[in-house]
């Protein structure tokens, strides 16, 4: 079950990119393992899945112990709250969901206590919905420069979660606002941010994201089944 979705992802993936003239290997796929048991954990990585994505960071980290394989990236894409930031203890290849310049330089001053640098992506709210977590563009274009100076992170690029829809084609119009506002921030040229990634694309519109630039998608329910 999980090793047939999982390969029947990596296609659509790889059709996907090749539709829209993009190298499929320029896409990561994580398989989002909230909620999802070690056992099959195991499965989806013996099946292939090399990267894995949690939100919640007291189970994840739990469950990274517990997993224990050497060779696989852990990716977290859940709201982080401050009093946790120690829980992160370098166990994870990239943070999805830095949401405010304060997350930020908690983890920042954190990281540079451990003497280490931890690669982050900046989530954005897009759409402007009250309930989402992530930083206005507008917000974020004022920031920047600001974020570009702390030590112990190191920006890659944006994230981006779109107004719940069953049309993937409604999605379409965010992906490609985070695109446009990557472009941007990107031509104001400030030494210490890089922001090749864009973190886009869930189950019912992955596809899209890949045509509007997503360089990594985040797969749960089209890997492990509903939660
Ligand atoms: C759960 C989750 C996903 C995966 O969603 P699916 O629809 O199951 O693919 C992706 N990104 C984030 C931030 C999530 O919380």
């Amino acid at each position: 079950m999980i090793a047939d979705n999982l390969k029947s992802v990596k296609r659509r993936i790889s059709k996907a990119a090749r539709q829209a003239g993009r190298n499929p290997d320029s896409i990561q796929l994580v398989a989002v393992s909230k909620q999802v048991s070690s056992e099959n954990i195991i499965t989806a990585y013996k099946a292939g899945a090399k990267y894995f994505g949690e939100n919640k960071i007291q189970e994840a980290a739990d469950k990274i112990d517990d997993v224990n394989l050497r060779d696989v990236g852990w990716h977290f894409i859940g709201h982080l709250q401050k009093n946790k930031i120690k829980y992160l203890d370098s166990k994870f290849d990239l943070i999805h969901s830095v949401d405010s310049l304060s997350l930020a330089e908690k983890i920042s001053s954190y990281c540079e206590s451990q003497d280490i640098i931890q690669l982050v992506l900046l989530q954005v709210n897009i759409s402007g919905e009250e309930s989402k977590f992530g930083m206005l563009p507008s917000e974020l274009i004022a920031q920047l420069s600001v974020f570009a100076k702390l030590k112990g992170i190191r920006i890659k690029g944006l994230m981006t979660i779109p107004p719940k829809d069953p049309n993937p084609e409604n999605s379409r119009k965010y992906f490609s606002e985070l695109r446009l506002l990557r472009d941007r921030c990107q031509s104001l040229n400030l030494n210490g941010i890089e922001l090749n990634e864009l973190s886009m694309g869930m189950t019912g519109d992955y596809e899209v994201a890949i045509e509007e630039g997503a360089t990594i998608v985040r797969i749960g329910t089209a890997i492990f089944g509903f939660r």
